[in-house]
């Protein structure tokens, strides 16, 4: 494989362009998804391997404004609970070219946060919601904030943050009754819902093939209730959409596992430590925040990222059987 070009945009040697840039602001939660994190938490990132506002602020830019990035996702762990997250939007908002800003957020505290955000330009919210019972997700989460989510996804349209998606994670014997019931909810209130496929990104290394709800499955389920018709135009999202009873409502399938799309993948990721992930599942990552640190200037920084992106492999590989989960849970690398 050749080299990296040392100018231009995020591209691979698959020829995939990165412009998707996911920013994890922090590995902490206030909540305690039971397939994604153990009950005590985990040994959460020291202050010092943080990186402060001004300097993801700062790679932000150089992401923007040299390597072609245009749209910028703030997720975690849970964005919210990072102070420093509306300066962070309101320079990124700032930024020529102006790209895309959306957060991804357990919906805990944006009730309070949603005016503000979208007055320093936050576009839209993701809001990871897996059940309409308090009590569910009392037990799912581990935390009695059921609540609170629905106030933060009814602020989030009221500030005009729409369209407003809402993520769910389906577990058997869990939830997964309420596929149906979850999709006439959010149709009835205008958020567009995604089925994630539950994917080996569990600190406790808990996950099992068997055990996971399958897109399949989803449509199955949705089927029984819905008449859906595939939407054409995918394009990089990685939700396959269909047309609910005819429209305009939509509702939308990602298929991680079963149903990848690794090869229309537009995604670099930056961790709250100052990691480059090409890939969810990549098992190396490359330190932007030693560069940083270290005296690093813009043009080396991009080089450096550009070079971090050049080598992501063809696909994940989730589903084949010498599958390696990568050190690292979702909530360190950022959903
Ligand atoms: N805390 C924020 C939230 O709840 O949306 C952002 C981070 S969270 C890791 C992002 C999304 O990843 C959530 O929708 C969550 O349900 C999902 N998620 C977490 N662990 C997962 C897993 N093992 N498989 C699939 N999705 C997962």
């Amino acid at each position: 494989m050749s080299t990296h070009h040392r100018t231009g945009g995020l591209v691979d040697g698959f020829g995939r362009v990165a412009t998707d840039l996911r920013v994890s602001l922090t590995d902490r939660c206030n909540l305690r998804c039971t397939y994604c994190m153990p009950e005590e938490g985990l040994d959460w990132l020291a202050k010092p391997e943080l990186l402060t506002g001004e300097e993801i602020s700062r790679l932000v830019r150089i992401a923007v404004t040299t390597l072609g990035v245009r749209e910028v996702r703030f997720t975690g762990g849970e964005p919210l609970l990072r102070r420093e997250l509306v300066d962070i939007v309101r320079e990124a908002a700032a930024l020529e070219p102006r790209p895309t800003l959306s957060v991804t957020t357990n919906g805990i505290g944006l009730a309070r946060l949603a005016p503000t955000l979208r007055e320093v330009g936050l576009d839209r919210v993701n809001v990871s919601l897996d059940t309409l019972d308090p009590a569910r997700f009392k037990a799912m989460t581990r935390r009695d904030r059921h609540a609170d989510v629905l106030a933060g996804l009814a602020a989030a349209v009221e500030a005009g943050l729409g369209p407003v998606k809402v993520n769910t994670v389906l577990m058997r014997g869990v939830n997964d009754d309420e596929a149906a019931a979850l999709l006439a909810w959010c149709l009835e209130r205008g958020y567009e819902l995604r089925f994630i496929e539950q994917m080996p990104l569990d600190a406790q290394h808990g996950w099992q093939r068997s055990e996971m709800i399958t897109a399949g499955e989803i449509l199955t389920a949705l089927r029984a209730a819905f008449r859906l018709d595939p939407e054409s135009g995918r394009g990089s999202d990685p939700a396959e959409r269909w047309l609910v009873d005819g429209g305009p409502g939509t509702v939308g399938v990602i298929g991680s596992v079963t149903r990848p799309f690794c090869e229309a993948c537009d995604r670099t990721r930056l961790t709250a430590d100052g990691q480059i992930r090409n890939c969810l599942f990549a098992r190396e990552e490359s330190d932007l925040r030693a560069a940083l640190r270290g005296g690093a200037d813009d043009a080396e920084i991009a080089d450096r990222w550009r070079a971090a992106m050049w080598t992501k492999k063809a696909g994940a590989g989730i589903d084949d059987p010498e599958f390696l989960q990568p050190d690292r849970p979702m909530s360190a690398i950022g959903g």
